[in-house]
C-alpha cells in the first residue's frame, strides 16, 4: 500500500508508475483533487474543476493498464488547461463575461493530443481576460493568487496554469504566450514554463489574441516534464496554416548532453529594469553554465529594447481584428437593443473588461486609415530589426540568457491601475514572440522575500532542443545547490 505522499508530483514519474501498474491514475488524481479542496479557495487557479470527468478518465486509464494496454506517455497525468483553449462541450470563457457559458463544439488540437497520450484533464484555469495582462488580475472572475505568497500575483496572463502547477493541483498545465504569458508567470510561481518556436504547436482551438505571436506551451515541475509534455503536443497539424510541417519536437534525448562546448550569449545592451536580486541570479546562471564547460560570449541586440513598443502596436492591432467576432451574434452573451448596431455596442460594452477595451481601441487606432503606416507599419519594421539582431546574435551564441521577469512576484493591486507598469513586466519576454524564436523560464533559486526567480533561456527557431539542453544544466546546478544546503 502506498501512502499519499508516495505519489510523485512529476509527470514523468506519474506516467511511468501508472503504466507499470505501480500507481493508479485514480489514486494520483485523488491526491491532486485533495490539494485542490484544501487550497483552491485561497488561490483561485481554476475557472472550472472537472472532477467528475477526470475521475471517469482516470478509471479508463487504469482499466487500460489492467488490460495490458499502454495509455500513452502521459498516462494518468493530471493536466490543467488555460481557459482560452477549446474543450468540446465544456465552457471555455477566456475569463471574459462576453463568452458567457459558450461551449465549443470541438477540442483544441493540444487537448486531443494530451488525451490521446493518456493525460487526465483536471480543469480549466483562470487568466487575464483574453490573455491580456501580466498578473491575472484582469480576469472577469477575480484574480488568482501566488501559491508561494497569496498576497502576491502569480503573474499572467496564464497565472491560473502557473499557480495550478506550483500548488500541485496539476502535474503539468498548458498556457499560451503572446508576449510572455507562460514565461513570466512560470518565473513568478517557480515552475518551468516554455514558449516553443512559433508554429511548433498547433493553435487550432486556441482563442486568438495576436495570431502572429500566440504559442501554446507547458508549465511543469521539471525541465524533463516540460520536455515530455511539449513532445506530446508539438508536431504538424494540417488544420493550422501556421503549423510547421515537421514531426514532434525531440527534446528529452538532449537533456543529458550537458553544457560543455555550448556557446551562451550575454546581451551586453539588454534593457535595464531587472531588480538586483534577479540580476544576481542571472549572473549566477552564467557562472553555473561556464563551470559546466559552456563558453560565455558577449552579443548585442540593439533593437531588443524597442520590442515592448512594437508589441503594444502589433498585438493590439491583431487583437482588435480577432476580437471583432465577439459581437453577440455568434458566441456567448448578448445584450438586446432596438437595432443590430446598438446590440453590438451594448454587448461589447457590457461584455469586455477595461484592459480588453483599451487593446481594441489601441489596435483599431493603429490600423486606421492615415495611421496604419506610421504605427502598425513601423512596428512591423522594428519587428524585422529585432529578428535580424537575434539572427546575428545566434551566429555567435547557441542560446542567450536573460531574466524572465524583471522582478519577483509583486503585491496584488500594485500595478493594477497602471497599465504601463504592467506592460514593463514583458520587457525580456516579448522580443522572442516578435521573432518567433523559442524561450523558456527555468526556476533558479529565490530573490527578495524568498520568492522564486526564473532565468530565461532563448534559442533560435527550431533549436528548442538546444534551449532545453541549457535549461537542464541550470536545473541540475540548482538541484546540486539545494542538496548542498540541506547537508
Ligand atoms: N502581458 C502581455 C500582454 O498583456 C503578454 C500577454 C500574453 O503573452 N498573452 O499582452
Amino acid at each position: 500500500m502506498s501512502e499519499p505522499n508516495d505519489i510523485p508530483k512529476q509527470a514523468t514519474l506519474i506516467s511511468e508508475g501508472v503504466r507499470y501498474g505501480i500507481l493508479s491514475a485514480a489514486q494520483v488524481l485523488d491526491e491532486h483533487l485533495a490539494r485542490v479542496d484544501e487550497r483552491e479557495g485561497e488561490i483561485h487557479a481554476f475557472n472550472l474543476v472537472l472532477a467528475d470527468e477526470a475521475r471517469e478518465r482516470a478509471a479508463e486509464i487504469d482499466s487500460m493498464v489492467a488490460d495490458g494496454l499502454n495509455p500513452g506517455p502521459l498516462a494518468g497525468v493530471p493536466v490543467a488547461l488555460k481557459d482560452n483553449m477549446c474543450t468540446r462541450g465544456i465552457p471555455t470563457t477566456c475569463s471574459s463575461k462576453i463568452l458567457g457559458d459558450w461551449k465549443p463544439p470541438y477540442d483544441a488540437t493540444v487537448v486531443t493530443r494530451l488525451r490521446d497520450a493518456g493525460a487526465v484533464v483536471i480543469g480549466k484555469t483562470n487568466l487575464d481576460e483574453f490573455a491580456m495582462g501580466s498578473s491575472t488580475e484582469n480576469s472577469a472572475f477575480g484574480p488568482t493568487k501566488n501559491p508561494h505568497d497569496t498576497s502576491r500575483v502569480p503573474g499572467g496572463s496564464s497565472g491560473g496554469s502557473a499557480a495550478a502547477v506550483a500548488a500541485e493541483f496539476a502535474s503539468v498545465s498548458l498556457g499560451s504566450d503572446t508576449g510572455g504569458s507562460i514565461r513570466q508567470p512560470a518565473a513568478l510561481c517557480g515552475t518551468v514554463g516554455v514558449k516553443p518556436t512559433y508554429g511548433a504547436v498547433s493553435r487550432l482551438g486556441l482563442i486568438a489574441f495576436g495570431s502572429s505571436l500566440d504559442q501554446i506551451g507547458p508549465f511543469a515541475h521539471t525541465v524533463d516534464d516540460a520536455a515530455l509534455t511539449l513532445e506530446v503536443i508539438s508536431g504538424h497539424d494540417p488544420a493550422d496554416s501556421t503549423s510547421i510541417e515537421r514531426p514532434p519536437l525531440e527534446l528529452r534525448s538532449k537533456l543529458l548532453m550537458g553544457a560543455a562546448g555550448l556557446r551562451v550569449g550575454r546581451i551586453t545592451d539588454l534593457p535595464s529594469g531587472a531588480s538586483p536580486d534577479v540580476q544576481a541570479r542571472l549572473d549566477e546562471a552564467f557562472e553555473a553554465l561556464a563551470a559546466a564547460g559552456a563558453e560565455i560570449v558577449d552579443v548585442e541586440c540593439p533593437a531588443f529594447g524597442y520590442g515592448l513598443t512594437a508589441y503594444y502596436l502589433i498585438a493590439p492591432a491583431e487583437a482588435s481584428s480577432n476580437l471583432a467576432r465577439f459581437d453577440g451574434v455568434r458566441f456567448g452573451s448578448r445584450v438586446t437593443a432596438p437595432d443590430t448596431n446598438q446590440m453590438y455596442m451594448a454587448t461589447r460594452t457590457d461584455g469586455f473588461g477595461a484592459e480588453v477595451k483599451r487593446r481594441i481601441m489601441l489596435g483599431t487606432y493603429a490600423l486606421s486609415a492615415g495611421y496604419q503606416e506610421a504605427y502598425y507599419g513601423r512596428a512591423q519594421k522594428v519587428r524585422r530589426l529585432i529578428a535580424n539582431d537575434f539572427a546575428a546574435a545566434y551566429a555567435k551564441a547557441d542560446v542567450l540568457l536573460t531574466p524572465a521577469s524583471p522582478t519577483v512576484a509583486f503585491e496584488v493591486g500594485d500595478k493594477a491601475s497602471d497599465p504601463l507598469a504592467m506592460y514593463l513586466c514583458d520587457t525580456y519576454t516579448i522580443p522572442s514572440n516578435l521573432s518567433g524564436d523559442p524561450g523558456m523560464s527555468v526556476p533558479f533559486g529565490t530573490g527578495d522575500g524568498g520568492l522564486p526567480v526564473g532565468v530565461q533561456v532563448l534559442a533560435p527557431a527550431l533549436e528548442d532542443h538546444t534551449m532545453f539542453r541549457a535549461a537542464a544544466e541550470l536545473e541540475r546546478y540548482m538541484q546540486t545547490q539545494q542538496e548542498g544546503s540541506i547537508q
